[in-house]
């Protein structure tokens, strides 16, 4: 086997197991903030960061970054759990919550204003960001930033103790206000909001910014490598400013380049903006770039995990085009989805010299990809259903299915011949008489006659009706970070299509949700979500082909 190249963290992480560097520990973390729904960008940071650690022996946490009360949410908590074990990864011992470690960053935060290290600013967010200067002119020194130690651990105590209204006060480091990089020009630590949090209900009314918590949960956990997106590598000197200055664990942060894939957004903010405004109906409208919809969509996670690996990991942002992806779930799905019939437009085929009330079960195979997966048995009788564009009145060349006099097999039962068709009043052929070959039979043919094509086809007195949802692009835009908010004068007008009333094999009858089946000829397919006993419903996961035109 071909030894592939390795990427440049699972360099790091190779130097760091040498060199001792972690006492030879490997130890990651994935810190989503609990504000939404888990999208494939969230994917291939879980990929990463469970794929690396489990690749040197070591481990994942999985820490919710819940700083933040009043977007976060448990129906979130919840359905990120359930996604990353549905990818396949399991996080070491519980899930963690930065929020656990409120006391102890407080604590921290103590410890900075005891060094003269941080301080209490009396001032209004417009006036700290007046201040600040820009990157080559240095901002001004706030005229509270003198404050003794005494002050400010009486003013923060009294934060805490929820004496100020929201905004009044904030904790700022003291740093550097004429610093090259302006994250370090004394950056704000804690604000004040009087808004219950989802686990730590109101026993807080200050909360630490992101900068604040993050390096800092990251090394209360002792994680080794701590992987982030790139926008980050900026915060990277106060990451380890603070940690130097607190002389704790020193855990390290590494950037990769986000994942931004063609016709889609992948921000839960945007996402959460379509959900809420109804242009897709929920978090799991198999239109969207989220895990769950994926899932609903008939996305199997070794598909996920594939595309993960396949994009490699960079160190510039790009866009892949979700083409990709699809690739990625046509390539699992050829080997395991099971093979039925469903005819999606149908035209009536009278066998005309088949008996009338006969039913003979034919045994087809479900995946010729799969030795073990055995046969079923379809029924067939003298009335089916096929595709109205399998017949041609006037064919053209090369064109191997039905037309008058043309001969074609149907999947796994007889060669037929068209002799005859049926047209309404307005020009419609709505019916088609055609003849079988009785030595012909799929397994048994003793006929002789060749035929170039096969179609696939269900018998009328047998066949289930079903709904089937086709999902397209969700912008018709290529990529979206061109046009910011703009992006929902970009959804494409087709990315659903219903088609109300299609014919399936009565195996379907027992499809299950999570199972995977092939239409022949149509695509993959599976139940959805909303499907009943009485009314099946069925999206396709993804076409044989890629048929996008751009
Ligand atoms: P969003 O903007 O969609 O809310 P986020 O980065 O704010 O994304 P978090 O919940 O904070 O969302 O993300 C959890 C982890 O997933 C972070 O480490 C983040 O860097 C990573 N991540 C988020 N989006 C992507 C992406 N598109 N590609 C790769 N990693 C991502
Ligand atoms: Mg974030
Ligand atoms: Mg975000």
């Amino acid at each position: 086997e071909e030894k592939k190249s390795l990427n440049f963290l699972e360099q790091i992480v190779e130097e760091d197991l040498q060199s001792g560097k972690h006492g030879g520990r490997v130890l990651t973390r994935f810190p989503p903030e609990p504000n939404g729904y888990l999208h494939i960008g969230h994917a291939k940071s879980i990929c990463l960061n469970f794929g690396l650690a489990a690749k040197y022996g070591g481990q994942t946490n999985l820490r919710f970054d819940d700083t933040n009360p009043e977007k976060e949410e448990t129906e979130y908590v919840d359905s990120i759990k359930a996604d990353v074990r549905w990818l396949g990864f399991e996080w070491a011992g519980e899930e963690l919550y930065a929020s656990n470690y409120f006391e102890s960053l407080y604590q921290f935060a103590v410890t900075l204003i005891k060094k003269g290290l941080a301080y209490v600013d009396d001032q209004t967010s417009e006036q700290i960001a007046s201040q600040k200067g820009n990157p080559n002119f240095p901002g001004e020194d706030s005229p509270y930033r003198y404050r003794t130690v005494e002050e400010n651990l009486d003013l923060f105590s009294r934060m805490r103790a929820g004496e100020f209204g929201d905004g009044a006060k904030v904790l700022r480091a003291k740093i550097d206000m004429a610093h090259p990089n302006m994250h370090m020009r004394d950056p704000l630590m804690y604000r004040i909001k009087h808004a219950p949090h989802h686990r730590t209900g109101d026993t807080w009314c200050i909360y630490p910014m992101y900068d604040f918590a993050h390096g800092q949960s990251d090394s209360i956990e002792e994680i080794t490598h701590s992987i982030c997106t790139l926008e980050f590598d900026v915060h990277r000197p106060l990451y380890e400013w603070f940690i130097e200055k607190l002389g704790i664990y020193p855990s390290h942060q590494y950037e990769f380049a986000r994942l931004n894939l063609t016709h889609t957004v992948m921000s839960k903010r945007k996402l959460l903006q379509l959900v809420n405004e109804g242009v897709v109906n929920g978090w799991d409208d198999p239109r969207m770039p989220t895990i769950s919809a994926l899932r609903r969509r008939g996305f199997t996670p070794a598909s996920i995990r594939n595309f993960c690996e396949k994009i490699g990991v960079a160190k510039r942002d790009n866009l892949i085009d979700v083409g990709v992806l699809d690739y990625c779930v046509r390539e699992d799905l050829n080997k395991l989805a099971t093979r039925v019939m469903a005819v999606l437009d149908p035209i009536k085929v009278v066998i005309t010299n088949y008996p009338n009330g006969e039913v003979e079960e034919l045994q087809v195979e479900n995946n010729p990809e799969d030795v073990n997966s055995g046969s079923r048995a379809v029924p067939f009788s003298r009335e089916i259903y096929i595709e109205k564009d399998d017949f041609m009145e006037v064919p053209m060349k090369k064109f191997f299915r039905l037309g008058p006099g043309l001969m074609v097999r149907l999947k796994g039962a007889y060669i037929i011949k068209c002799d005859d068709f049926i047209k309404d009043e307005f020009g419609n052929i709505t019916e088609l008489h055609c003849s079988y070959i009785p030595e012909s039979r799929s397994g048994s043919d003793t006929s002789g006659i060749n035929v170039k094509g096969t179609i696939h086809w269900v018998s009328i007195q047998h066949a289930v009706k079903a709904e089937v949802r086709v999902y397209d692009r969700l912008l018709i835009l290529e990529d979206a970070s061109q046009v910011g908010d703009d992006f929902k004068k970009f959804i494409n007008p087709d990315s659903l299509t219903v088609i109300p009333e299609v014919f399936v094999e009565p195996s379907l009858k027992e499809a299950k949700v999570g199972t995977n089946y092939q239409f022949m000829r149509k695509g993959y397919f599976c139940l959805d979500l909303d499907a009943t006993e009485e009314h099946l419903v069925f999206n396709r996961t993804v076409g044989l082909k890629d048929t996008w035109v751009k």
